[in-house]
């Protein structure tokens, strides 16, 4: 007999509706003595089966849900079919399998893995584990990979802070074929990257903004360009490729700015002019000097990382916007992004909302953009659409 989570009455709504994470405080008790990353069929108070899962008892989410298929257990083939369906989403519906590029191939929640992200850089893998489980199948899942994409590696990267909240002890380090010795090059949007793999931020490179960053190279042309957060310059290149006068581009990380250099120079662009410095501080002193531009990329790291640091979030977005509205042309483009998942389009355009109130300027957004189908929005949970990205012009 498998162990049986029973939820509390008038608790099962979320999970008929496949929502992934099942919260400690929805459990009425547990029938069996489950060890951390074990199977656990989920029933509603009533008895009636809903999903399979796997149990953590470090973890708030005490279950992650996989299968509401009663017939279709966790096991070895499960997780194989399901890594097959999100790298067909990749490499043959979206046809982003051309062996140079990069993409996301597997996207935790979105592909119905919870707590397993799968990056591939040209021919080598990024694997993030977030979950004490899936880390007890992590063989099953690195070989499946292997044999389906013929990797030259397999590498792993942990992200800071989930080892605690899931009693989870992981370490960086290659878990499959070569290691990666230098940095590895991709190509997007026809401009080459190199990217670090084994200490680059996330798991080397922002493959979420893709699109965005072609959507922004097409209103470049003849316009000055000031990137802000720029990392390793994804959308420095392609403003320079659109035909901007000239790209400042700002980062606080002195590796992310080396990499911007080194990556202009690969693509023999050379009117990008890279600062190490607090976006803040560097913002008001363009701002002092009487610097003007005619388009304006925001792409800070999250702010609220939780519901309670959403209000101290909001009011870093705000700053960075008003900051930004100040070095604004008239007519000019205004590129805004937050990456929170805390805080929602409405909550982010009214960001914008006061920013045009507080500067005096009229703002139109011409597009809502979010983040590239290589990551996906799972319409079970809201928590994977987290990407806003606001192409705005400004009078
Ligand atoms: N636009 C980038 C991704 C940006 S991620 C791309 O397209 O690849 C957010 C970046 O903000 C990180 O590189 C981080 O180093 C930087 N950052 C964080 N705090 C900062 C600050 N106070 N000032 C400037 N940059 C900062």
């Amino acid at each position: 007999m498998p162990t049986r989570i029973i939820l509390k009455p008038r608790r099962a709504r979320p999970f008929y509706a496949r929502h992934p994470w099942l919260f400690a405080g929805a459990i009425d008790r547990i029938d069996g003595a489950p060890v951390n990353g074990d199977e656990v069929a989920v029933h509603a108070h009533d008895g009636q089966f809903i999903a399979w899962g796997l149990f953590n008892s470090n973890s708030q989410i005490r279950v992650r849900l996989y299968s509401w298929d009663q017939a279709q257990h966790l096991e070895p083939g499960f997780w194989k079919g399901r890594i097959d369906d999100a790298i067909r989403l990749r490499h043959e519906v979206l046809k982003l399998d051309d062996p140079h590029t990069a993409c996301r191939l597997i996207f935790s929640e979105a592909d119905g893995l919870s707590g397993l992200v799968v990056d591939r850089y040209a021919d080598w893998l990024i694997m993030q584990l977030t979950s004490l489980a899936l880390s007890h199948r992590q063989q099953v899942i690195v070989d499946h990979l292997a044999e389906s994409l013929h990797p030259r590696g397999v590498y792993l990267r942990t992200e800071r802070g989930v080892g605690e909240a899931e009693g989870l002890v992981l370490r960086d380090g290659p878990i499959w074929g070569e290691t990666p010795e230098g940095p590895a090059e991709i190509v997007e949007n026809e401009l080459t990257f190199q990217i670090d793999l084994r200490t680059g931020q996330k798991t080397g490179f922002y493959l979420d903004q893709r699109d965005n960053r072609r959507a922004v190279r097409a209103l470049a042309l003849g316009r000055r360009a000031l990137d802000v957060c720029c990392y390793t310059g994804g959308f420095s290149l392609n403003l320079a490729r659109g035909g901007a006068t000239e790209v400042v581009a700002v980062d606080v990380s002195a590796t992310a700015t080396a990499l911007v250099e080194a990556n202009a120079q690969r693509n023999g662009i050379g009117n990008v002019k890279v600062e190490t410095a607090d976006a803040f501080a560097f913002m008001d002193r363009l701002a002092a000097a009487g610097d003007r531009f005619g388009i304006i990329v925001l792409d800070p790291p999250r702010f609220a990382r939780s519901r309670r640091s959403l209000e101290q979030a909001m009011g870093g977005y705000q700053r960075l916007n008003e900051a930004a509205l100040k070095l604004l042309e008239r007519d000019g483009i205004l590129v805004t992004c937050s990456c929170s998942g805390q805080v929602s389009r409405e909550d982010f355009a009214g960001v914008l909302n006061l920013a045009a109130e507080h500067s005096h300027r009229s703002i139109q957004i011409l597009e809502q953009r979010g983040q590239a189908p290589d990551h996906p929005v799972s319409a079970s949970c809201p928590e994977t659409n987290y990407l806003k990205c606001l192409i705005c012009r400004v009078v």
